[in-house]
Formats: structure tokens, sequence, C-alpha cells
């Protein structure tokens, strides 16, 4: 298991490589809420994700014979694009395979970075496969995007910094799709402060991670278009670390739907003027649906990436009535 010391160590080794965002105060869900809430602008994370974090602490664990084989890895986009970017600054090629459902501006800018992109399939599940082929065959070194321990303590290091910037968190508000983000941050927090309650939030269409925690084992979800793109895919059938750390870390967990989530995107946008994808804004899509049983302030939110397609966000931001079930 990851602990305390190991997030310690990442955020030591990825100093100077990735930006420790702020933790602002949100003037409008404080009032909305009767306690103070709290933004961690992860978003505004170099590559536009916290992805980086966890990419950037496994990229620089590799010895140098790794370095020199590559790196692959399955992803929704944005681990990919973290991937790409780490790899790229210690001279490392990255094989980054990815299902159609991954929206174009993300492929576009993994392509800049100059990895290797392979389109496999409908879902991650079918891209996996050829990323068991390339380690099987050509040796590539897997670094996945959520199931190995120096991805999750790469992402824990958010958490030092949110308990560091407000030692009093009684509540956080976490996304969660393989749940790497909510085991390295719950991990952090609880272990200085372990009254706090980690909460997780997914989208309603296709949360793997709650439905393996309703069953008590991995299991396998349809894939299906969402605003939350981010938080799509399975946890891996074979799951080793992220389900059992959610298991025993998450005090509660909350599903939105599309026209919530979109609320979400909108909020952020006009009241916080921040651009946020749709898996960044399901903290405070879950604070405006009212969504979560006694709640208790005060409140951090991670916001966790900004990389929405610009056309969809003018849509969405627009409150054009249509359905977003099923057509995003
Ligand atoms: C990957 C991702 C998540 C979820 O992280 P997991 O570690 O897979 O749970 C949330 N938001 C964004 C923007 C992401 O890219």
């Amino acid at each position: 298991m990851i602990e305390l010391g190991d997030i310690q160590d990442a955020r030591s080794r990825i100093k100077g490589h990735v930006l420790s965002t702020p933790l602002v105060p949100s003037a409008t869900l404080s009032e909305i809420c009767g306690t103070p809430v709290a933004l961690k602008l992860e978003h505004c994370q170099t590559t536009g994700s916290f992805k980086l974090r966890g990419a950037t602490n496994a990229i620089l664990r590799l010895t140098d014979g790794e370095r020199a084989r590559g790196v692959v890895a399955v992803s929704t986009g944005n681990h990919g694009r973290a991937l790409s970017f780490a790899a790229r600054a210690v001279g490392a090629r990255a094989t980054i395979c990815m299902s159609r459902l991954v929206p174009e501006n993300k492929l576009s800018e993994i392509r800049r970075l100059g990895a290797d992109v392979r389109i496999i399939g409908e879902s991650q599940d079918e891209a996996q496969e050829e990323v068991d082929r390339l380690v099987c065959e050509d040796r590539l070194v897997l670094l996945p995007p959520f199931d190995h321990p120096a991805i999750i303590a790469g992402q824990g290091t958010i958490g030092l910094e949110i308990i560091e910037a407000m030692p009093d968190v009684a509540t956080v508000l976490v996304p969660v799709s393989g749940g790497g983000l909510a085991a390295g941050i719950a991990t952090a927090i609880k272990a200085v402060r372990p009254q706090a309650r980690i909460i997780g939030v997914s989208m309603a269409r296709g949360a793997a991670m709650k439905a393996s925690l309703d069953a008590g084992r991995p299991v396998q979800v349809e894939e299906l278009r969402t605003l939350a793109d981010a938080l799509g895919g399975g946890i891996g059938l074979d799951n080793k670390l992220t389900l059992a750390m959610c298991q025993t870390l998450l005090d509660d967990f909350v599903l939105l739907s599309e026209s919530e989530i979109a609320a979400g995107i909108r909020h952020a946008y006009e009241n916080e003027r921040e651009v946020l994808e749709g898996a960044g804004a399901v903290g405070i899509a879950a604070l405006l649906a009212q969504k979560i049983a006694g709640l208790r302030g005060p409140i951090a939110l991670v916001l966790s990436g900004r990389n929405i397609d610009m056309e969809l966000h003018r849509r969405v931001v627009a409150g054009v009535n249509e359905p977003l079930e099923g057509v995003v």
C-alpha cells in the first residue's frame, strides 16, 4: 500500500517539474453551502490536469534502462498528455493507446508532444489489449493511469498541499475514475487529519469505481459518452491497489447526471471565471445539486482538469437546452 512517506518522497522528487497550485476561497459556493468552500486549482497544472504529478513521479523513478525502452499507457486523454510531456522532458519515448471515445482536442495535444498515438476500439479495455501486446512484444515499460504506486503517490501530493493550506478541512470532494487521485489524496489527508471525510464524485453514466465498490470486486461497466469523458473507462478487472484503497479511505460516493455536470461547468465559468472540463467540474456540481448528506465544512474541492473542447464548452455555458444524456 501507499503511505504518507511515499507521498512526501514523491513531492520532493517532482518539485520543480510540476506547479504547486493555489487553494482559493469560493465566495459563491461558500454562500450557497453556508460554510467555507475552497477550490484547489489543479486544472491550472501544466498540461491542464493533475495527471502530470503522477506521470512525472513515475517517469523520474525509471532506471536508465527503462527510460531507453520507452513507456506505454492506456488513457482517456489527460494521462496520455501528462505522460508524453514528462517522458519528452527526460528524452524517453511514449506510446499512448486510446479508444475512439477520446475527444479530438486531447488527441492533438498528445500528438503535438511527439508521442506515438494508437487509436484502438470503442473502450479503454480494447485499447488496453494493445498496451499489453506492446509490453509483451516490444518490452515497453507500463505506466498505467491510476493503478500504480508511483502514480498514486504523485497524485497524493495534492492532498499534502490541501492540508497545509486548510489544516481544519472537514470534507474533500474528489473526482473519481480509476481512483488514483482519490486514493492518493485520501492517504495524505487522513494520515494528518483522520476525521476529514473524503467523498468521491463520478458521472452516473458508467461509474466503474462506484459499481466496483458496491459489488466488492472490480466490475466492468459499459463505457458511454459523457461530459466527464476523463472519468470514463474501467478500473481493471485485475485492479491491485485503487479499489482496496477507495474501499478503506472513501467515506461517501456521489453520482451526477449530465445536466448536473453541465451546471457545474457553467457555474465555474460564470461565477468562478474558470474553464473546466466535465470531470473537473463534478465537485462543484455535487455541491450545487445538494447531493451530499450531512455535509460539513470547511470544504475543499479538487478542480482536476480543463481540457474541454472549446466548442462544447461554448454550448454548455450558453445553456443550450438540449438533452445532454447520450448526445455529448
Ligand atoms: C484522470 C482524471 C480524473 C480521475 O482520476 P483517477 O485517478 O482516474 O480517479 C479526474 N479528473 C480529470 C480531469 C482526469 O483527467
